[in-house]
């Protein structure tokens, strides 16, 4: 596959006024010279005319430092449909084919030219919604978390070097302090991963975004309150696809942070079958929230709340801990007192919703920020390094040098497969199939 010489518009679909062809492969300048009459000055903006078809900024990117380490160009052509598949009609012509989504990453990975951990940060820079979430990706694509798990495994490597010492002079005497060595060195390599998996999953909440299910008795004011938050100063990220659950779910940035408001008040009517599929979801994901919010709400012409109103409010739910969980009182316009520990506001008037919006911002904030170094963002992460400390574990108890040198070389396994420095040829396809097209 990587014989062939591929293309793909890298720029958003669409009409637009420049729209940016990218080349790459074995056949590049060869394609290019035909397309542009003489290939350009390596790295430079060039002017060129495209026979009939368009009057473009060419670059010329040869490799191996290029993006994709091949020999590769891009084509600023004008974003008309016609210039677009004029040049992909004559590029076909010439040989090269239409790549698949995430194949121009899939060879910049397969080139050395970057882990599969910053090869996923490109897919999350490109996917960020917000300003926290941008960070975090560029800071994976910088290259720091590739680094954090080669450091740990090239400490690996001398430890696994020295108990194969030990395996080719298996008659001689191990000296303690030697053994004490390894015994720390592995301690505290399992107290690193250890710490870094203890994240709360900071890093994979910020990238997957938060859920906050909201509950109450019907007509507290659930939806007035979404409505508020959502229709403000708060920016509404994008409608989270799928047919009843968008009426049951919102999309908000709180903090930098994208967090999904699930109406749990609209879980209670199904009408048909695919309804009820959407209630069946929206249910697991409020179930699953990161943050229970509860609402209740003074009533006209009550002094106080309803007692039961005040204990929806003051008793946390049997699963939130009581630590996610913020207990709103709504209708605070309406008179009436509000218990300690909740937030009085006033959906209709906007009383209050400055200080419950800081609020929401804060805990979206507490629940992703991570100071040091930087956390692991995928289940994959996670899972590969869950093995690594399995392995180390097993490794720290070993009685022989073999039988520790086979754990050690696991865990170093299980570290390469996050990185991409081994046997990953399994995941390839189902990581690089969510890329666009073009990446
Ligand atoms: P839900 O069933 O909990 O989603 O409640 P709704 O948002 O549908 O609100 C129920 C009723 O309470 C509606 O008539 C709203 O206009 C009203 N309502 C909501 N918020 C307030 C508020 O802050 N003050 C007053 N006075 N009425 C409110």
């Amino acid at each position: 596959m990587d014989a062939d010489t591929i293309f793909a518009v890298a720029s958003g679909a669409g009409h637009a006024a420049i729209a940016v062809m990218r080349i790459s492969g074995k056949e590049c300048r060869r394609v290019l010279a035909a397309l542009c009459g003489q290939v350009p000055p390596a790295r430079r903006m060039s002017l060129r005319r495209l026979g009939d078809l368009d009057q473009a900024m060419v670059v010329w990117l040869p490799g191996p430092g290029s993006y994709t380490g091949e020999d590769s160009a891009e084509l600023y052509l004008h974003g008309g449909r016609a210039v677009l598949t004029g040049v992909a009609d004559a590029l076909v012509a010439l040989g090269a084919r239409p790549a698949e989504p995430g194949e121009f990453t899939r060879r910049a990975f397969l080139n050395g030219r970057m882990d599969l951990t910053e090869a996923e940060a490109v897919h999350d820079l490109i996917a960020a919604e917000t300003d926290a979430q941008r960070r975090q990706a560029l800071r994976q694509l910088d290259g720091a978390l590739g680094e954090l798990y080669r450091g740990w495994s090239d400490r690996l490597l001398v430890l696994l070097a020295e108990q194969e010492a030990l395996i080719d002079f298996p008659d001689e005497d191990l000296p303690p302090e030697v053994e004490a060595r390894v015994q720390a060195e592995l301690e505290a390599l399992r107290g690193d991963v250890a710490a870094h998996l203890d994240d709360d999953r900071r890093g994979e909440r910020l990238r997957e975004g938060l859920v906050f299910a909201i509950t109450g008795t019907p007509n507290v004011g659930k939806s007035s309150l979404i409505n508020a938050l959502a229709g403000r100063d708060v920016a509404i990220v994008s409608a989270t696809p799928g047919t009843t659950r968008d009426a049951l779910e919102t999309r908000v940035v709180l903090g930098g942070v994208p967090v999904t408001l699930v109406d749990t008040a609209g879980l209670r009517d199904a009408i048909d079958e695919i309804e009820a599929e959407g209630v069946r979801r929206a249910r697991a994901r409020a179930e699953a929230a990161d943050v229970v919010i509860v609402v209740a709400a003074v009533r006209a012409g009550t002094s106080c709340l309803p007692r039961n109103d005040v204990d929806a409010v003051a008793k946390p739910r049997h699963d939130d801990g009581g630590s996610n969980c913020i207990r709103i009182v709504n209708k605070i316009d309406l008179g009436g007192c509000v218990p300690p520990g909740t937030i009085g506001v006033s959906a209709l008037t906007g009383e209050g919703l400055e200080a419950l919006r800081a609020r929401l911002a804060g805990t979206a904030r507490a629940l992703t920020e991570s100071s040091g170094p930087p956390p692991l963002t995928q289940a994959r992460h996670r899972a590969a390094l869950q093995e690594a400390a399995a392995r180390l574990a097993g490794a720290a108890i070993a009685d022989l040098a073999e039988l520790r040198a086979e754990d050690l070389r696991l865990a170093l396994r299980a570290l390469g497969r996050i990185t991409g420095s081994v046997g990953v040829e399994d995941i390839l396809d189902t990581l690089f199939a969510r890329f666009c097209i073009g990446k």
